[in-house]
């Protein structure tokens, strides 16, 4: 995976987690919240309905206090106005007036007396009956359903004293219990249900959102030992009692575990009136509400979090999209769309790790420099892309990648272990490269060159193979063959023609080179002249014959610098010796196709002569004819001026190439040497005989004199005798000699006639 794709993913993972805990924090606090809001509520309810409850009983602690006052002072009361108040008070049920002993004294004329019951007797009222005649303020009792008017009532009671602060009577009166409970229902409750609860007996005065038929159950047992339970052992746990809550009347809230669920609660008590106010709800609602903002929460927290994916997921993609792009075109030449040489090399490890043979074809084009010069660079752009279309069509049948090397070249690996196959291929490759190219009504027509190295069988390595490919590739075109594979023996005759290419630069100054002297005879074996050969003498490398180095130093472009130091050699040698012997002879100097093209040649020639202070006359240049085909007209006015100058023009290995009967009339030619290779066979093959016979004639017509080389045999001499050849050249008169040697072989000859083989001891280097 990309470090930036990751480094995304880890945002993006940062930002679930980060998110997650944000969430989990809101819901939290807002479960804080929501708790506090409910426990303010209950704590406002509780207040509320402690309030409420404290001033209804206020308010008739005091009518109570006003009736048993009119009591006192009378020692009765009369019914009528009991009947009053009644009427006048909607939560009033009755009055009833008892004696210290808990019977009925009198009553409102509601409560039928007879059937009432003795309070000390009847166990929902015994106690507090009992508690009243002890206590100066009003006594609240246990709520119960009250027979004589059939309803449901709190029992209120407060005694009566008389003028002595003796206790006569007790004054009881009855809330409507239900009545009482509709007046609250009326306020708001939030959600909460309120009880207020005896002390001590725990019995309940009053319970909201209770139904008639609840009522018995409700108020005729104490509020649930666990309820009681639980409050005790949770104010343990605070370090507290139910006796420090009465003392304090401070609201205690409690969050309770009942039956798995969680209730709020809150506490307080009423001293005045000895009764607890216990408000509670559950944490439904508060769960419902936290699950309600926690579902939207969460909701949008996996909108954010979807979001933040295809974000993530898009980015991702639009930047492998451009790394794509880009290494597409980081691979891809611009210009042809082909591979280029990064694709190329990754495309050679795929290859080369897998072993799998295949074949590296470095194709060059012929000339291509020729079009771009010619026609300009867009023609040369156009050509080069339908040469890429044409190599990949090529492709199609065939299994392998191709690549824009560099300029004109191009390299493609065949996937294929056989060379017939591969030569099959190249074939084909080269035969639609050269179909012509019809761009802007110009059909253009371009021959390529094509190298062939085989992995694993010639390298293993890239370097190794395109060097092959691209040897084997130089070799054909200078061979003019279509396609080339590698060979061992070419690759030694290229590394050996570096290494003599290599030296060769150093040879003039390391004072390598020298020259020998071959002489050239009339047909009196009077010595007509000498042909002047170049040798080297490398230190490194050895004898290296000028056949071989010739060719190497015309290629490395050294033949102008090499050719205009033999000519000064040539002519200090001879000029010094035959002012030293007082004779007079032709020299010969082999000049080569680059040094003869040179603009100066002739210049530097006739500077050499007068340097020298050699006879221009007896001066012959030897050119090769395959220099004359190739720019016979550039050359013409070259060959004119040497004429002009008196130098002797020789036309060297005739015969061996195309000579034209039409050139040989157009330019001013003195001598025609008969190649080597006529020569030998003259005396045993008529043909070759005849052959010489008519270059002989023929040179004879146009007036130039023959030079036969090579002349090994006394045959050799008479055929070539018989035929009219004027001069001679061979190992038969004398092998190439140093200048030394010459002196010598100069003095024999200028003594005594040439008659046998004379000379068989000197022999060139
Ligand atoms: P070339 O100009 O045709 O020289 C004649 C070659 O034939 C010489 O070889 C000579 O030694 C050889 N030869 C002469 N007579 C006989 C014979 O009877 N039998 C046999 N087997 N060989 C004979 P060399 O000296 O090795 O030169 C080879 C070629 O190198 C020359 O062919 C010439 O093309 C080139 N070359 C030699 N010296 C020079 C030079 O100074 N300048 C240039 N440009 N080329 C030179
Ligand atoms: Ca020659
Ligand atoms: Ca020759």
């Amino acid at each position: 995976m990309l470090k930036s794709t990751k480094n995304i993913w880890l945002l993006f993972y940062c930002i679930i987690f980060t998110g997650a805990m944000l969430l989990a924090t809101a819901i939290y606090m807002k479960q804080q919240i929501l708790l506090k809001e409910a426990y303010n509520e209950q704590l406002y309810v509780s207040k509320n309905f402690n309030n409420h409850l404290t001033s209804i009983f206020n308010e008739h602690e005091t009518i109570l206090a006003l009736i048993s006052h009119e009591f006192t002072r009378h020692n009765s009361i009369q019914i009528e106005v009991l009947d009053d108040v009644i009427n006048n008070s909607p939560l009033l049920v009755g009055f009833a007036l008892f004696s210290v002993d808990g019977n009925i004294h009198s009553a409102t004329s509601n409560l039928s007396q007879s059937n009432y019951p003795n309070l000390l007797n009847n166990p929902h009222t015994a106690q507090w009956f009992q508690r009243t005649l002890n206590s100066e303020r009003m006594v609240i009792g246990k709520s119960y359903f009250f027979t004589p008017v059939q309803t449901w009532i709190i029992p209120i009671r407060k005694r009566i004293v008389d003028s002595q602060g003796q206790v006569i009577g007790v004054l009881s009166a009855g809330l409507d219990l239900k009545a009482l409970t509709r007046q609250w229902n009326a306020t708001e409750g939030l959600g909460n249900t309120l009880q207020a609860v005896l002390d001590e007996s725990y019995f309940r005065i009053l319970r909201t959102e209770l139904s008639e038929e609840e009522y018995d159950a409700y108020y005729h047992a104490p509020v649930e030992a666990t309820i009681l339970q639980e409050l005790n052992s949770y104010l343990q746990q605070q370090q507290l009692t139910l006796a420090d809550l009465r003392h304090s009347e401070a609201y205690m809230q409690i969050s309770r575990e009942i039956a798995g669920q969680t209730r709020l609660s809150t506490l307080n008590y009423n001293p005045r009136y000895q009764f607890w106010v216990l408000a509670s709800q559950s944490d439904d609602q508060i769960s419902r509400q936290l699950y309600r903002f926690a579902g939207i929460c969460s909701a949008f927290y996996l909108l954010i979090i979807m979001l933040f994916f295809m974000l993530c997921r898009w980015i991702i993609s639009l930047e492998k999209r451009q790394i794509a792009e880009l290494t597409y075109k980081a691979e891809h030449d611009a210009l042809t769309g082909l591979p280029n040489r990064t694709l190329l090399n990754k495309q050679f490890h795929k290859l080369q790790s897998a072993n799998r043979p295949f074949a590296l074809l470095y194709l060059d084009l012929d000339n291509f420099k020729k079009i771009n010069d010619s026609f300009g660079h867009s023609y040369g752009d156009q050509i080069l892309i339908a040469v890429g279309k044409r190599i990949q069509q090529s492709l199609t049948v065939y299994r392998g990648v191709a690549a824009r090397y560099s300029g004109d070249e191009f390299i493609i690996f065949l996937q294929s272990d056989s060379k017939k196959e591969i030569a099959e291929y190249a074939t084909g490759l080269l035969t639609i490269i050269a179909l012509p190219y019809p761009i802007n009504n110009n059909n253009f027509k371009i021959t390529s060159s094509l190298g062939i190295a085989r992995f694993p069988h010639d390298a293993r390595h890239i370097e190794k193979l395109l060097s092959y490919a691209d040897n084997s590739m130089s070799v054909a075109k200078k061979k003019k063959e279509p396609h080339l594979f590698f060979s061992k023996e070419q690759h030694y005759q290229l590394m050996r023609n570096t290494e003599i290419e290599l030296a060769l630069h150093h040879a003039i100054e390391n004072k390598e080179i020298s020259l020998v002297y071959q002489p050239q005879l009339d047909k009196e074996n009077k010595l007509f002249g000498v042909e002047a050969l170049v040798r080297w003498h490398s230190k490194k490398l050895g004898f290296i014959g000028p056949d071989i180095f010739i060719p190497i130093a015309e290629e490395a472009g050294l033949m102008p610098q090499l050719g205009l130091y033999i000519m000064h050699q040539a002519l200090r040698e001879i000029t010094q010796l035959k002012k030293q012997l007082q004779v007079a002879f032709q020299l010969s100097i082999n000049v080569s196709v680059r040094q003869f093209m040179q603009s100066d040649f002739l210049d530097k020639l006739l500077q050499a002569c007068s340097f020298h202070s050699a006879d221009k006359a007896c001066i012959t240049i030897e050119i090769t004819e395959s220099l004359f085909i190739e720019s016979l007209d550039t050359l013409l006015p070259l060959f004119e001026a040497l004429k002009e100058q008196g130098i002797t023009l020789s036309l060297d290995d005739f015969g061996s190439g195309y000579s034209s009967l039409h050139m040989l009339r157009k330019v001013p030619i003195d001598e025609l040497k008969i190649d080597k290779s006529f020569v030998d066979h003259i005396s045993e093959h008529q043909a070759d005989q005849e052959m010489i016979k008519s270059i002989i004639a023929m040179g004879k017509n146009l007036n130039i004199s023959v030079l036969a080389e090579g002349v090994e045999t006394k045959a050799h001499v008479e055929i070539l005798k018989h035929a009219g050849c004027d001069l001679f050249q061979g190992y038969y008169f004398s092998k190439p000699l140093t200048i030394e040697d010459l002196a010598t072989f100069v003095k024999t000859k200028t003594q005594s006639s040439y008659s046998t083989l004379a000379l068989p001891s000197l022999i060139n280097s």
